[in-house]
């Protein structure tokens, strides 16, 4: 079969690699979508993410849906035809966090496409690749691969909504126009708040997160005092949602949530110190969390695809076959263009 292999910064091709095999629990699934991650996009530029070094070849790949191809031995909720979004996330159940119930944290995660662990765990942009059956969630048969293994991204949106507790009818601000922020403008409208502003440095991501449920928008780089001026002293937001990874985006989370308020820093921020007026948290009472990937919410993103209630293709902006490999990883790359990109392998 075919893979996108990355071998080192840059150097990403289709390979041909062995058909993997099914074990007990297990399917093969055949690609029928998958999405790029900022994280895929930083493993090709950089040859890792974040700690993350590569240090062997990297199929990568985490957001995808796709076919039953093969079923393994033991298998009972699946059958070879059916279509499935697949969950890249395999938490042990052992350690302390997950007894604890929260598997998004656990210590010796299997999660596809990903050099956290050596020898690296493969990732999911092949012709076929492995799943555990409970990972798999049934979709409809004529239903879009790439909206399909879009419940990912929205995954880890719902999980950051969630550490901000209920948001019915109240105003919510979003740093960054992204794929998580514009999903999260998304859920937040879905669960009920009354306003929703984000911002971004193009305007381009703006237009789409009005398009899934931001009421205002902000472009930081034409009205550089707006966020100042919006918070009116000591900010009017109730919840802020930090997606841009950027300390900037932080600071306008700051100023912007009103006293007693909280702000869910989701975004990657960049490795090492950053600088932030943190006093803020002290005098306005700010609750800051922190949010890292999803558990249950893995399914409930999957049955809001499935039953319509949510609406992602304004942000499905293009798809590319295997073939284009490298121009789908540079339109990626190009916030100005593109928001998601798909990948199908023919
Ligand atoms: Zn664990």
């Amino acid at each position: 079969m075919k893979a996108c292999l990355l071998r080192s910064a840059r150097d990403l091709q289709l390979s041909e690699l062995p058909d993997p095999e099914p074990g007990p629990g297990q399917v093969v699934v055949r690609l029928g979508a998958g999405g790029i991650c900022g994280s895929d996009l930083h493993y090709y530029a950089n040859g890792g993410n974040g700690d993350f070094l590569l240090r062997e070849p990297l199929v990568l790949g985490h957001e995808v849906a796709g076919e039953v191809a093969a079923v393994g031995r033991e298998v009972r909720s699946l059958k070879v035809g059916e279509r499935v979004a697949v969950n890249p996330n395999h938490p042990c159940g052992q350690c302390r966090p997950c007894l604890a119930g929260r598997r998004n944290l656990c210590q010796n995660v299997v999660f596809y496409g990903s050099a956290a662990r050596f020898p690296h765990v493969q990732g999911a942009f092949a012709d076929f690749f492995l799943a555990n059956e409970e990972n798999c969630f049934v979709v409809p048969e004529d239903f879009p691969y790439r909206v399909a293994a879009c419940a990912e991204p929205l995954a880890v949106a719902l999980h950051a909504l969630e550490q901000a507790g209920s948001v019915d009818g109240k105003s919510v601000f979003v740093a960054g126009s992204g794929p998580i922020g514009v999903l999260l403008c998304a859920a937040a409208r879905l669960a009920g708040a009354s306003r929703i502003c984000t911002s971004d440095l193009l305007d381009e991501p703006l237009a789409i997160a009005r398009s899934m449920g931001a009421t205002e928008s902000i472009n930081v780089t034409d009205q550089p005092g707006r966020i100042e001026e919006l918070a009116h002293g000591r900010g009017v937001f109730e919840v802020a949602l930090e997606a841009s990874g950027h300390p900037s985006g932080l600071e306008a989370a700051l100023a912007l949530v009103e006293p007693g308020g909280s702000i869910v820093q989701v975004g990657n921020l960049p490795r090492g110190k950053i600088a932030a007026p943190l006093g803020k948290l002290v005098a306005k009472e700010i609750r800051l969390a922190g949010s890292f990937r999803f558990d249950g919410e893995y399914a409930r993103a999957v049955d809001l695809l499935k039953t319509g209630r949510m609406d992602v293709t304004p942000m499905l902006t293009h798809e590319f076959t295997f073939a284009d490999l490298v121009p789908a990883f540079a339109t990626a790359a190009n916030k100005r263009v593109a928001m998601k990109v798909s990948l199908r392998p023919s």
